[in-house]
């Protein structure tokens, strides 16, 4: 099977590559389409996103790619836009949406940062409580594609990344229900992300939330989030039969 990936990030952002090790990997790997994103502009978290002045080079760049391997491999490139980066007028073959800060009392909170950082938020902002956490977290995330305009989108439960509560909760439940019920008409695939499955045992979203996607008509495309170019594909093979 020839994979798509378009959930791919270079040295633009926080990637290790560059973008053309990454397409040279990609035919490496005989895969069919190679889609390589950056992280939206964000002011108050600029280590992780690309330079605003880089932006225009990086569509530049991926379009001469495209017509130079033409007939070779599919190119295309995109924005992680964040659901609080605004919508900029860039031509981008695609746009996956997604959601990776709290704000509260005027301060943004990343999410993904690493455990200690979501322990101590979750501890300051919330007593502790992950499912009230979860809760504000879903309510943005039920805004994503109007507040992207997203194309596809992205870790619908990043909330879950370090495993710090019980998702077998009926409140739980609701939150994320809830979020998927309102972005279901919006016809927008989830992508079913592999990037913590070594973590995690599960791909964003977890199985339980793909099922209930599913049970409500929603669609899925498969990514990686790659940042390394040696994980392209990573867990393709198991997790590709969920979106035939
Ligand atoms: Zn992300
Ligand atoms: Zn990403």
């Amino acid at each position: 099977m020839r994979y798509t990936n378009l959930h791919t990030h270079s040295n633009y952002c926080d990637g290790d590559d560059s973008v053309l090790d990454i397409i040279k990997e990609a035919i490496n790997q005989n895969m069919d389409t190679i889609g390589i994103l950056y992280h939206s502009y964000i002011s108050f978290d600029e280590p992780y996103c690309i330079k605003k002045e880089k932006v225009d080079e990086f569509i530049c760049l991926m379009e001469k790619y495209k017509k130079e391997y033409q007939g070779i491999i599919n190119i295309k490139h995109g924005i992680e836009r964040d659901y609080f980066a605004g919508i900029d007028d860039k031509p981008h073959d695609y746009v996956i949406g997604s959601v990776h800060y709290i704000k509260k009392n005027d301060t943004y909170y990343p999410i993904d940062l690493s455990k200690e950082t979501t322990i101590k938020l979750v501890e300051e902002l919330y007593n502790g409580n992950y499912y009230d956490f979860s809760k504000d977290y879903y309510e943005l995330v039920s805004d994503v594609v109007t507040k992207t305009n997203c194309s596809i989108i992205g870790h619908f439960d990043l909330v879950t990344k370090y495993n710090l509560f019980d998702t077998d909760n009926d409140n739980y439940r609701i939150y994320y229900r809830k979020a998927i019920d309102k972005l279901i008409p919006y016809n927008i695939p989830f992508e079913i992300n592999t990037s913590v499955v070594d973590t995690k045992h599960e791909p964003y979203p977890s199985l339980e939330i793909i099922e209930y996607i599913k049970s409500k008509g929603g669609t899925f495309i498969l990514s990686s989030d790659a940042h390394k170019k040696e994980n392209l594909t990573k867990h393709f093979d198991t997790y590709s039969k969920l979106i035939d």
